[in-house]
């Protein structure tokens, strides 16, 4: 699965916010955007003016993308499914992309960003209602236990991460049992739950022209 392999905090820089892509470094003041919170390229900061419909629109859609580490095609598809589902469109695309197993790893505290989440998947040190899964785009349902291999529990670098993450926390739709290394799904996250800046009815609107 291709992905994006450049610099992080450039993606950042470009949309001026922080997008959490860098694990324990997002925390501290070695952030870009803590120490220069402006767009990368002179050329760029030269034509940075007011952004007109259209630009708003890609610029949170190309937010989203980077927040989940996910390229064009595959959120199209996103795009696609959660069009076709009742429902409010640009929310059910943030519930899908929430379902994502790299995301609820990085949720649940075993990973320090979604792009460690997703190595970690890819690893196979996961298993998913019993069973083995290392495909980091697995949409997991109300109901499914994840948790980490038993071999997985002693993984230094797992350690790490969530002792690093601590204090984050886990949002409602979602219970951990640290002892266990398990995580249950209780429910899909309403809006509210999910809790990122964007607004994803851009999003609905660029796609739908
Ligand atoms: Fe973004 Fe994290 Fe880099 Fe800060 S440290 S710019 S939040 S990836």
């Amino acid at each position: 699965m291709a992905r994006y392999v450049g610099p992080v905090c450039r993606l950042c820089r470009r949309e001026g916010l922080k997008l959490f892509l860098k694990g324990e470094r997002c925390y501290t003041d070695r952030c870009a955007i803590e120490r220069r919170n402006q767009p990368p390229g002179q050329q760029t900061r030269m034509r940075r003016g007011k952004l007109g419909g259209y630009g708003l629109q890609l610029r949170e859609k190309q937010k989203v993308k980077r927040i989940y580490g996910v390229l064009e095609g595959q959120f199209r598809r996103y795009f696609e499914t959660a069009a076709r589902t009742r429902g409010i469109t640009g929310e059910t695309l943030l519930q899908l992309l929430e379902r994502r197993l790299d995301n609820v790893i990085y949720r649940l505290g075993f990973a320090t960003s979604r792009a460690q989440a997703r190595q970690l998947v890819r690893h196979g040190h996961f298993i998913v209602n019993g069973r083995k899964v290392n495909v980091p785009s697995f949409s997991l349902k109300a109901g499914d236990v994840i948790a980490m291999r038993s071999k997985s529990q002693k993984n230094p670098i797992v350690l790490h991460a969530m002792e690093e993450v601590k204090g984050r926390g886990v949002p409602e739709w979602l219970v951990l049992d640290g002892q266990s290394f398990e995580g249950r799904i209780l429910g899909l996250p309403t809006r509210e739950q999910i809790g990122l800046p964007v607004q994803e009815q851009l999003i609905v609107e660029l796609y739908s022209k």
